[in-house]
């Protein structure tokens, strides 16, 4: 129950700090004076986590992307499901975002810590992707570069003979597991962060700024029952006898659960049994395609970092060209790989994202205020993503079995849907 316990907290922290922010309109100095330094101390924390728990998660997912290569055939099929889906993911979430406009009507001031977007063309973006210096890349927190530098020695690595590679995966493991408990430390501050960030936000901005929240929870939403349906639904009927109907209704106890715990790493155990259950799908495919998916594949947070990205843009006033959208596409679908399966990992690449194009990470204090409840959305697309890449994939290797059976056993998961299995 612990963790249904923090939602809760932060649900109250959030009501909370409007209630609080209401009330301080008439004097916003008091809210920033004595408020804001908690809400900025929460940000501080997160920003402290992102270049060590992106560096060593990427190297750890990327190392097990490595050993797809033993895996050849079916670690080819689940890898390009995973990109090809999650690149989706994030344009229907620029897209959204863009016709729905959720930063409109809010205006805020690029300060000076905000940066200015850079125009740079496709090409440059493609080429400053590998670092002539990954030192200074991890540094300076240029996030593309560190993508790119972990990637080359995720894979590296495994190319070695395993005792050769073994201490430095380790190690990396080791410190990828440091970083999460660190993740779960700060996240159980959740509660009083978002209040610190929200309380300042509405006390400077009035009402104003909960229409534009309020739409960005909106388009999160919809672009995830957009992602459930046109893309993981679609792809498990095309490419498998699963239909529309009967996909939607097994996916529910896992789904439930990673909305409950926002945890894709939490909801593995039952993912896994539901897919075996509901599905039939065979052991072997189960056990590599979920674990992979639960570390790689999130395509409901490279959505949500989507519509964030647009929806900074709009409330700094900045306009993004062409070859940025294309960069955020890239660093949110390669960012994904490195994104902890945790509640509020998504929250930490989306500074990734934004600082790929240059967008104000000041725009984090908006979104961390409402990030658990987008969460508790994109968690569920991560893991609907992963089975729907099992059921495609033990389809096309003839490792599914008769749908029939599942219809009676999803009865029986749902009551055992519960919290207590996050980690
Ligand atoms: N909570 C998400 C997950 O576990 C990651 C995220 O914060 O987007 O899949």
């Amino acid at each position: 129950m612990k963790k249904m316990k923090l939602t809760t907290k932060i649900f109250v922290g959030l009501a909370a700090g409007i209630l609080v922010g209401l009330l301080l309109q008439d004097s916003p100095a008091i809210a920033n004076t004595y408020i804001k330094p908690v809400g900025t101390l929460f940000i501080n924390l997160i920003k402290m986590l992102i270049v060590p728990l992106v560096f060593s998660s990427l190297i750890v997912g990327a190392a097990s992307i490595g050993d797809i290569k033993t895996l050849g055939r079916i670690g080819g099929k689940t890898l390009s499901y995973y990109l090809l889906t999650t690149a989706f993911a994030v344009t229907i979430g620029l897209v959204l975002s863009m016709l729905l406009t959720p930063g409109a009507g809010l205006s805020m001031p690029v300060t000076e810590t905000a940066m200015q977007a850079k125009s740079v063309s496709l090409a440059d973006t493609f080429l400053n992707i590998i670092p002539k210096n990954p030192l200074k890349g991890l540094v300076e927190g240029n996030m593309l570069q560190i993508i790119a530098f972990a990637l080359f020695l995720g894979m590296g690595a495994t190319s070695l003979p395993a005792a050769q590679a073994k201490p430095f995966i380790s190690f990396f493991e080791s410190l990828a597991e440091i970083m999460y408990k660190i993740t779960g430390f700060v996240m159980s501050l959740a509660p009083y962060g978002v209040f610190g960030l929200i309380v300042p936000v509405v006390a400077s901005n009035g009402t104003a700024v909960l229409l534009p929240l309020i739409k960005v929870i909106g388009a999160v939403y919809v672009g995830c029952l957009l992602q459930m349906v046109f893309v993981y639904a679609v792809t498990v009927n095309g490419l498998s006898r699963v239909s529309l109907s009967e996909f939607l209704k097994g996916i529910l106890p896992a789904a439930a659960t990673a909305f409950s715990t926002s945890s894709s790493s939490g909801t593995l155990p039952v993912s896994i049994k539901t897919i075996k259950e509901n599905f039939g799908v065979s052991d072997r495919i189960a056990s590599f395609v979920l674990p992979l998916g639960a570390t790689i594949n999130m395509g409901g947070t490279s959505l949500y970092q989507g519509v964030c990205a647009i929806f900074i843009a709009q409330v700094y006033g900045i306009d993004l060209s062409f070859a940025q959208m294309g960069t955020i596409v890239l660093t949110a679908t390669l960012g994904a790989i490195g994104t902890a399966g945790v509640p509020g990992g998504g929250l930490i690449m989306l500074s990734i994202v934004l600082s790929s194009v240059g967008l104000p990470l000041d725009g984090l204090t908006l979104i961390a205020g409402i990030d658990r409840i987008l969460d508790m959305a994109r968690t569920s697309i991560n893991v609907i993503g992963d089975l729907a890449a099992a059921i495609v994939v033990g389809s096309s290797e003839k490792e599914i079995g008769v749908v029939e059976t599942a219809q009676a056993s999803i009865a029986d998961d749902e009551q055992e849907v519960s919290p207590e299995s996050m980690s």
